[in-house]
């Protein structure tokens, strides 16, 4: 068995579901269980009718909806069985009749609650994944649509629920099992699931990475492809740096460490079932699959590299404590992090001297709640829109220099809260959030501009200055 994820651009249109299948039909012997994001931006567009309804905007909500829905149409159309088109049709009609539902429930509470988002946000899944499986049905397979929801179970923190894995397991197993019997091709959600009472949850943005990984753990999956837009896992993102390059084979080490710190092209925690269950993961170009993706493995092979890949993660929140009284004191970080613990935020990075403390937060929602009680520890100061960049390779754990290679290469650029932690395969550091694209070229022309073709396949940057 094993579990091809695709995401957002990969099912876009009619066109690219058409490309799914092509990549799909060879792969059939595999028994393949197929895991989809929503159509293009559809989550997003439909959080944005929640705003809609929220602000008391009910009828442009409901346009908007309409809008979404003609989409949807517009590639059922193309892609189901004419047999079956009145049938599905009416399937997503239902669906999209839930929504302006929901919509006037959110309009009525003039609030968007957790809840209510993911009662909205998990329609995309939800609307894709029955198109995608009416279309193999049409291409001659026997898609099957599954729903994710009563097997993927989570806690209730609704928009970034937790998985229970001890319940999801089994059920993911015997559901998926049963759906490949007879040659079935099962089409399931990403990014959403269920409490146990069965209200929709969802598992954070870009989830639909993470469920693909969950399922492939529980079916004891020989491998996870990851299908998205550009060619695997490059050296840094292709949108701030044109010619990045492909990374040929990457541990899962590392490429957890780059999805953490911030690499969108897979969620933060999609490694972590499949390095569990050792299942190989490949990220691919769905638009060009002739191509050789990036393998993420337990162990890379031994590469020239220094530096495997950079990411970057905008919008961080830098908090400093200053306190002479941690001077020698104990138990001072303990109390400090409770803090963060009670105000349900979580901290990326920490740098410490006897006097002060700095965290950085990607989540400043309770920001203010957070500051007032941190107040009692010291004094606080807070630095916003700050950037985090993390480089990432193996070898930065044996290599002599390479701070003073990474800092000279960015030394107009002002750097903050350095580390290079246990792990010692990233080092990360912090700048102004304006600078990180500057910071993020000319470590990339540094590192990237002679390429180890072992490693990395792609165009070779030029010199600085060229
Ligand atoms: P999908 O909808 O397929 O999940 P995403 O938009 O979530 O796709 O992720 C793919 C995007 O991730 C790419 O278009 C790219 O801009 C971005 N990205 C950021 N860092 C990297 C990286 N190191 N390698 C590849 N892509 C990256
Ligand atoms: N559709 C969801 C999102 O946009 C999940 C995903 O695409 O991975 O966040
Ligand atoms: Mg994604």
């Amino acid at each position: 068995m094993i579990v091809l994820k695709f995401g957002g651009t990969s099912v876009e249109d009619a066109a690219a579901i058409r490309r799914l299948i092509a990549i799909v039909r060879p792969q059939l012997d595999r028994q393949p269980v197929i895991v989809v994001s929503a159509m293009g931006k559809t989550t997003n567009r439909l959080l944005e009718c929640a705003q809609m309804a929220e602000l008391g905007n009910l009828e442009n909500a409901y346009r908007r909806v309409e809008t979404i829905a003609a989409d949807h149409f517009i590639a059922l159309d193309q892609l189901a069985l004419p047999e079956e088109i009145a049938e599905v049709r009416d399937s997503l009609r239902r669906r999209f009749d839930g929504i302006r539902d929901t919509l006037g429930e959110i309009n009525q509470a003039g609030r968007v609650t957790p809840r209510l988002s993911d009662a909205i946000s998990s329609c995309g899944e939800l609307l894709s994944s029955v198109i995608v499986a009416a279309a193999f049905r049409w291409e001659g397979m026997r898609g099957v649509w599954v729903d994710a929801r009563p097997m993927m179970q989570t806690n209730d923190d609704f928009t970034r629920a937790a998985v229970h894995f001890d319940i999801a397991y089994p059920k993911l197993k015997s559901g998926f099992t049963a759906a490949l019997t007879g040659g079935g091709v099962p089409v399931t959600q990403g990014f959403i699931g269920s409490t146990s009472d069965g209200v929709t949850t969802t598992i954070g943005r870009g989830g639909s990475d993470y469920s693909a990984s969950i399922i492939g753990a529980a079916i004891d999956a020989q491998e996870i492809q990851i299908w998205t837009d550009v060619d695997g896992i490059m050296t840094t993102d292709p949108r701030v740096v044109l010619d990045a390059a492909k990374v040929k084979v990457i541990s899962f080490a590392e490429a957890s460490e780059l999805a953490y710190f911030g690499a969108k092209v897979l969620h933060p925690s999609t490694l972590l079932p499949a390095m569990a269950k050792d299942i190989p993961v490949r990220v691919c170009n769905s638009r060009r699959p002739e191509i050789q993706g990036t393998a993420i493995v337990r162990k890379a092979p031994p590469s020239r590299a220094l530096v495997k890949a950079i990411a970057f993660k905008r919008g961080i929140t830098v908090v400093n404590v200053t306190s002479d009284r941690m001077l020698m004191a104990y138990g001072f970080l303990a109390r400090l992090f409770e803090v963060f613990d009670r105000n349900e935020t979580p901290v990326d990075m920490v740098a410490t001297s006897e006097v002060s403390v700095s965290m950085t937060l990607d989540d400043p929602r309770h920001l203010e709640l957070l500051i007032a009680d941190l107040e009692s520890f010291g004094d606080v100061s807070v630095e916003r829109d700050q950037a985090l960049v993390c480089l990432v390779g193996d070898k930065l754990k044996y290599t002599p220099g390479i701070a003073a290679r990474i800092f000279s290469s960015i030394e107009d650029v002002n750097v903050s809260m350095i580390s290079h932690g246990a792990s010692a395969i990233n080092v990360s550091f912090i700048v102004a959030g304006k600078d990180v694209n500057h910071a993020v070229g000319s470590l990339h022309r540094e590192f990237f501009t002679d390429l180890d073709e072992e490693t990395f396949e792609g165009t070779i940057a030029a010199p600085a200055g060229a």
